[in-house]
């Protein structure tokens, strides 16, 4: 499928005048239409809730927007706990699935009335020890181990993942939980990642759902709640099929009413915790061209870098690049584009064949709403952009501010040092 960026050229000219790139933008209107429709393909579950993962994209505009559509939030950490709390997130909208977890962060999670998931057997004792009890409602994190393939060929590697218990494990877990007082129980699971096929949830589900009535049966907890966590993926490729929300919901509706209705539980709550399907595409990231280098090979240098947005440096993601205002001319040109960190793998394209490129244009780098602006780091002492949400009216509006100076050098505030520049 053809890749678009959803601003227009005119429109980003005039933002660009505003706001120096690079930056981010985020499209509300693509966010709200998705939401919408994530909300619809779980509708036949009446407990349904989407637990959006807020490290994929923690600026609290955006999640006021998604709570709008009854997301809650799923967390990770301390300050994404303090995040969903300032935006509004209540008791059991707020999902706990860390892992390697503080225990102090347990404690908060409790205190903001939200659901702690458990990674590890050994965590029971933890969340013991540190809130004195075990809260009624909890969810345990679960790991098949083994490949996990699919039909299409994509598969993820569970067993070598650092998440979640055995099956021999979360067993035993309800077993100790269910004593020492849990009354509503939760499985958790993620065992792949940006899954770009219908197929990844319901055959998750299909595997939880057997679990859950294993789990029941074996053990007299009541599951009331099965989580899917995230791994639904998005085409970050051109040639790549999206996922159609509309049939993965139906397809975990036909493994809920083939495995779970049968065994009497139709009161379980399907929960999912996704984050690139719901921002990744509705983000991009805006630069300019700065500079060409013509040396082995050709080089365009962008003024974004790999601290804007990771991926690529990381895993070698690929992220379409549209040049724009050249959506029509012919990619005939064969070129890394480059940011401006002391590191070789800055590169936001290596070899990529797109329109001849002049000083000063204008690149969109697509699908980069989720992962993108909360991987960034502040090495080379690059500063972190802005964040920028255009609104379905066409008007734009800063929803984070560009790292100043300052912000670099606030850690040093307890001394005079860096005084001349703050
Ligand atoms: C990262 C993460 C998610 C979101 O994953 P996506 O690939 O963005 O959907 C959900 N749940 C947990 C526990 C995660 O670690």
């Amino acid at each position: 499928m053809e890749k678009k960026p959803f601003v227009s050229l005119e429109k980003l000219r005039e933002i660009a005048e505003k706001f120096p790139t690079p930056f981010y933008l985020y499209d509300e209107k693509g966010i709200r239409e998705n939401a919408e429709k994530v909300k619809a393909a779980f509708a036949w579950n009446p407990g349904f809730r989407e637990y959006f993962a807020v490290k994929a994209t923690p600026n609290p505009f955006i999640l006021k927007i998604l709570k709008e559509y009854g997301c809650g939030t799923d967390c990770s950490s301390m300050t994404e706990l303090m995040m969903s709390d300032a935006c509004g997130f209540r008791g059991h909208e707020i999902m706990f699935s860390s892992n390697d977890t503080p225990p102090e962060e347990f404690k908060f999670a409790h205190d903001l009335g939200g659901i702690i998931n458990l990674d590890d057997i050994t965590h029971i004792r933890c969340v013991e020890e540190t809130l004195g009890f075990i809260p009624e409602t909890i969810s345990c994190r679960y790991n098949p181990g083994g490949v996990f393939t699919m039909s299409n060929g994509i598969m993820d590697n569970p067993g070598d993942a650092k998440y979640g218990m055995t099956t021999e494990q979360i067993f035993e877990a309800f077993r100790i939980l269910k004593e020492k007082g849990a009354k509503r129980f939760g499985i958790h699971a993620f065992l792949a990642s940006n899954t770009v096929t219908n197929e990844y949830y319901p055959i998750l589900a299909g595997t939880l759902f057997e679990l859950a009535v294993k789990l029941q049966r074996e053990t007299g907890a009541k599951v009331a709640f099965i989580n899917l966590s995230g791994g639904v993926g998005v085409p970050y490729r051109p040639d790549q099929e999206p996922n159609d929300i509309m049939a993965i919901g139906e397809g975990v509706r036909r493994a809920y009413e083939k495995i779970l209705v049968p065994a009497g539980m139709n009161d379980v709550a399907v929960y999912t915790e996704m984050g690139r399907f719901m921002l990744a595409p509705y983000g991009c990231l805006v630069t300019r061209a700065i500079h060409e280098k013509h040396t082995y090979k050709e080089y365009i240098g962008v003024d974004a870098c790999a601290v804007n947005l990771m991926r690529p440096a990381m895993y070698g993601a690929y992220h379409h690049i549209t040049v724009m205002g050249k959506e029509q001319s012919p990619c005939d040109h064969r070129y890394d584009v480059v940011g401006s960190l002391c590191e070789n793998n800055d590169k936001f394209a290596v070899d990529r064949m797109l329109p001849e490129i002049a000083m000063g244009d204008l690149l969109v780098i697509h699908d980069t709403g989720a992962h993108g602006y909360s991987m960034g780091y502040n090495y080379n002492g690059k500063l972190k952009s802005a964040e920028l949400l255009l609104k379905e009216n066409g008007e734009f509006q800063m929803i984070r501010r560009a790292e100043t100076p300052g912000d670099y050098f606030a850690t040093f505030d307890f001394c005079n040092v860096m005084d001349k520049y703050r």
